[in-house]
């Protein structure tokens, strides 16, 4: 499903990604921890085509998304305009539009990009408010929800394009404890669906029962990865350990 190869990327003359190699097949829940600052964020941002990698190539579904950095044809640009498409983003922040409310937040997308109609985008997004628990604050706007409830909403506002790949940064990083589990358990029903994820979190619990395969960032590159049992039980990296130490110390 996702195939990256020799991924970097650099700002300037920051080296934030060294060369990544990643493969992840239809359904996989791959789990990514590291320190911060490692460029977990920057991968998730390369994937989605937030930003262009410097050298590398991204396939999706076996088609080239991003081969190498300089290629600005007509071509590269409809295919990265597909692509984009074809992966849902979920940030620590929710990024909710703040003068929309709960249901424009979740059609906006569907009837200017997939460019269906309203009558179908409100129904299709009534289905997934439904999925999240938030049907009956379709009419708030997001200053009126919590936290935990603006991130339900932007996990609809994401599924609503219909991805194939859902990437989520830190999903629960900005939410109070009690908010956590609410959301995590919309992505653990996402997962039992079958829906292909890529989670950024330091929750190491949540990473632990939900994953298929954790990565260990670290530094820019996949330091350590594995089924979760084995890189959470039983490490095979010094720095792995050091780093689990850490947070579960926390
Ligand atoms: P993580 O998500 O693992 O905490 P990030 O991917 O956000 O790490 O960042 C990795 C490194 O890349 C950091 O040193 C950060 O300062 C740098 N970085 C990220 N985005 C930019 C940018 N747009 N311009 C310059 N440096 C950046
Ligand atoms: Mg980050």
């Amino acid at each position: 499903m996702i195939a990256v190869r020799d991924l970097t990327k650099s700002f300037g003359s920051t080296v934030v990604l060294r060369g990544i190699n990643h493969g992840q097949a239809r359904g996989e829940v791959v789990v990514l921890i590291g320190p911060s600052g490692c460029g977990k964020s920057t991968f998730l941002r390369c994937i989605n085509l937030l930003e262009t990698p410097t050298s590398g190539t991204i396939l999706l579904d076996g088609s080239v998304i991003v081969d190498g950095s300089d290629d600005t044809s007509k071509l590269a640009e409809e295919r990265r305009r597909i692509a984009r498409r074809r992966t849902g983003m979920v940030f620590q922040s929710f990024n909710l539009f703040p003068h929309r409310t709960v249901l424009e937040n979740v059609i906006e997308c569907p009837m200017h990009v997939r460019k269906i109609p309203r009558k179908q985008a409100v129904e299709e997004a009534m289905g997934l408010l439904g999925k999240v628990g938030m049907e009956n604050r379709r009419d708030f706007y997001p200053s009126q929800l919590s936290g935990g409830q603006q991130q339900r909403v932007a996990i609809a506002r994401a599924l609503a394009m219909r991805p194939d790949l859902m990437l989520f940064d830190e999903p629960t990083s900005a939410l109070d404890p009690e908010m956590r589990e609410e959301v995590l358990k919309v992505i653990r029903e996402l997962s039992d669906e079958g829906m292909t994820m890529l989670i950024v979190t330091h929750e190491m619990a949540f990473a632990r029962e939900a994953a298929d395969t954790v990565l260990f960032f670290d530094q820019g590159r996949i330091a350590e990865s594995g089924p979760p049992e084995q890189v959470f039980g039983n490490p095979l990296q010094e720095r792995t350990r050091e780093f689990l130490k850490k947070v579960l110390k926390s």
